[in-house]
């Protein structure tokens, strides 16, 4: 792995690139630019980023809070040891898009009535820019309005990723999520489509580097790994581990639940034989 493939050389400022294999688009270590490639050649792409906020030790107490949040977490799960905490700065494509979505289908809740009409949406829609990663990217709300134009001039602390797939390759993937969004969305109008075909129009396009933490805590002697936004701090997503002890109150709860069953039934015998 990370060998460099082949010389190519920045759109901007013809600086060599470094690039590693599988990669389509290249951060110039000189000019900052996002060199994108597209058969064989480069060209420059729009290039923001969300500048991180947080330091190690606000990661570290950002994760405690989250870990001792209350009920739906297993007991001593803020002592969980964390064993990992990285920054990482994760490439994301963002689309502007324009879609409309022609269907046709029936609506099967009041007797078989034939629906059909047009939606139009306008949204942001954003592909990772790594094919390998199991960061949840629908779920994590870029703050969009905190974004600056990238510069390589401002230190970057954590690794920064150049981007898997080219401009052309997401916006691919995203008119199939798109497609596949609206006809979520048209599930309330529609139970069963005949048709459904959704147009995406794109409007600007920007690559975008995102701050990342990933965590790694062990609980009960297992990994399990939290991931915090580091532009905002909000908790992207962590994992829980199971919960032994939510077990045994439930069997506890099941008990006396059943009891009570047991003397309530126990009670309308005793006066039925009673009279
Ligand atoms: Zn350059």
């Amino acid at each position: 792995m990370a060998d460099v493939v082949e010389s190519f050389n920045c759109a901007k400022c013809g600086a060599p690139l470094k690039l590693k294999s599988g990669e389509a688009v290249v951060v110039c270590d000189y000019c900052g630019s996002a060199n994108n490639l597209r058969e064989d050649k480069f060209y420059i792409v729009r290039h923001s980023w969300l500048p991180n906020k947080l330091s190690k030790d606000d990661v570290l107490q950002r994760a405690k809070e989250w870990m001792s949040g209350g009920m739906i977490m297993p007991p001593g799960m803020e002592k969980s040891e964390i064993t990992k905490a990285d920054l990482v700065y994760l490439p994301l494509w963002v689309f502007k898009t324009e879609n409309k979505t022609d269907y046709e289908g029936l609506f099967l809740r009041e007797g078989e009535k034939k629906v059909s009409g047009t939606e139009e949406m306008e949204f942001y829609w954003k592909i990772l820019g790594r094919r390998q990663s199991d960061f949840p990217v629908q779920e994590y709300k870029v703050p969009l309005s905190a974004k600056v134009p990238f510069s390589i001039e401002e230190a970057m602390e954590g690794a920064m990723l150049n981007g898997e797939m080219n401009e052309d390759e997401a916006k691919e993937l995203a008119k199939q999520e798109i497609a596949a969004h609206m006809q979520r969305l048209l599930a309330e109008k529609v139970d069963k489509f005949e048709t459904c075909e959704t147009e995406t129009k794109f409007g600007e396009s920007e690559f975008l580097h995102v701050p990342v933490w990933f965590l790694e805590f062990s609980y009960g002697g297992k990994p399990y790994k939290l991931y915090i936004e580091g532009s905002g701090g909000e908790v992207v997503k962590g994992e829980i581990p199971p919960s032994d002890f939510l077990g045994g109150e439930m069997k506890i709860i099941m008990g006396i639940a059943a009891a009570l069953i047991i003397l309530v039934v126990c009670g309308f015998i005793a006066l039925t034989f009673m009279r």
